[in-house]
């Protein structure tokens, strides 16, 4: 007998029918005689729906009001999926965020789990009921309700694993598990059989969305296991242990399974990036941190950044990248301080995207980047930013050109399939 914490994301919840055929996969899940906690993500749709709310009440909205609002697309489909359990004659109840609870930091819309408590569910595991946690919500220690993100019941997923020693977190999605780019933008797209979890966090972090960043880093800190694969599947699948999903294994593990690696394991693209320059700062010491304090203080993230070469007066153009979703926010903040930090223009420009190359072979290889650049070049995709890592190349690009870019890229760097 196994332990194992269930997810399905918000494509799979959408509507009666799909639930109805979670259920069964959860059900056969429990015959095959495992212990099983399931973590839910609102019906597609459903979450944006909710942030639209938010937006048209203000556009400056109260991030801890808006998680009471947007937490509730999962208490919906944690209730809804038990009562169908229940109507396959499983015995199944719904453990809300603050019934657990899962405590949080006071992030708001961008919560971290701090701890998650588990007796009780252990206890009603153990007595074969099946556990129903809605993702996405948590609690801070003074009860107020919180959010992890967009995309965040994958972190659900994987901290409850964590915290009930599970032996496996399988997450249930519309893909059959994690291609070498977006299968929806790239027909040609490969399915990696496994990927390892520093790969699979910095393909998280630069947008492919299959998971959240944060579950990926949680995984790897405690040595969960994470199964990426479809819940379209139909009554006469395997079970889960034998679906070709992606596995999430470890360097050591990758290097005793496969035998030659992939310079470029995948590339993705984000197009929730915003980019804001200011201009003419004076270019003098303390000038970028007056930009980026009140920035951090606000808990708004900042990617790339740019400074150019002082222009004869001492002054210099500062652009960076920030989450499209605190483009308002951060707007604001700058506007507020003007004379403070002491710039002429503010220009916010949020039809850009971000796109990046990813692989662990990439550190001991030259010339990545000039593949990207020459390639991108010679179809006439300008870039106006760049940033880099270890394992990973991205730069901002004109929305329109995102689609074209991924594949462009994906054929320069030999990853096309059949
Ligand atoms: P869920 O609602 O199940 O959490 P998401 O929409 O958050 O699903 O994530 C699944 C989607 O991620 C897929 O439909 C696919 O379009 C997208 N995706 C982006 N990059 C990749 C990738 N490299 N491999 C697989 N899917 C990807
Ligand atoms: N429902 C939330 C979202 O849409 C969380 C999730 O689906 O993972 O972002
Ligand atoms: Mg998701």
């Amino acid at each position: 007998m196994a332990r194992i914490v269930m997810k399905f994301g918000g494509t799979s919840m959408a509507g009666t029918e799909r639930i109805r055929r979670v259920a069964g996969i959860v059900k056969r899940q429990q015959e095959a005689g495992h212990e099983v906690a399931v973590v839910v993500s609102a019906m597609s749709g459903e979450t944006d729906r909710l942030v639209n709310f938010c937006r048209e009440a203000d556009a400056l909205y109260d991030p801890a009001e808006y998680d009471v609002v947007v937490a509730s697309g999962e208490q919906v489909t944690s209730g809804l999926l038990a009562m169908h359990l229940q109507a396959l004659g499983c015995k199944a109840r719904s453990w809300l965020g603050w019934q657990l609870p899962v405590r949080t930091d006071d992030a708001f819309s961008k919560a971290r789990i701090e701890s998650i408590d588990s007796p009780e569910l252990l206890a009603s595991m153990a007595a074969g009921e099946i556990a129903v946690i809605p993702g996405f919500q948590g609690l801070t220690a003074d009860n107020r309700v919180t959010t992890l993100g967009r995309g965040g019941s994958d972190t659900s997923a994987v901290a409850v694993a964590a915290a009930i020693l599970a032996d496996r977190c399988d997450i249930y999605t519309d893909v059959d598990g994690v291609y070498t780019t977006d299968p929806r933008i790239v027909a040609k797209a490969r399915k990696l059989k496994n990927v390892t979890y520093e790969e699979m966090l910095e393909l998280a972090s630069v947008g492919s969305k299959v998971l959240q960043t944060r579950s990926v880093s949680l995984a790897m800190k405690e040595g969960v296991r994470v199964q990426v694969l479809s819940s379209f599947i139909d009554e006469t699948a395997p079970p889960a242990d034998s679906l070709p999903g992606t596995m999430i294994v470890s360097d050591a593990e990758l290097e005793g399974l496969e035998m030659e690696r992939q310079l470029i394991t995948g590339i993705a693209a984000d197009k929730n990036e915003a980019k804001v320059t200011l201009t003419r700062i004076a270019d003098r010491p303390g000038a970028v941190a007056a930009i980026f304090s009140p920035l951090a203080n606000a808990n708004i993230n900042v990617d790339m950044i740019i400074q150019n070469v002082a222009k004869d007066k001492g002054e210099t153009d500062v652009t960076f990248t920030v989450p499209g979703a605190d483009l308002a926010r951060t707007q604001a903040l700058l506007e507020a301080r003007q004379e403070a930090i002491g710039y002429t223009r503010l220009i916010c420009d949020s039809k850009v995207a971000k796109v990046s190359v990813v692989g662990v072979g990439m550190r001991s290889h030259a010339g990545v980047a000039s593949t990207m650049f020459r390639a991108l070049a010679d179809r006439g995709i300008n870039i106006q930013a760049i940033s880099t890592s270890e394992i990973k190349v991205s730069v901002l690009i004109d929305e329109d050109e995102t689609e074209l870019a991924v594949r462009v890229l994906h054929t320069a760097y030999g990853l096309d399939g059949e």
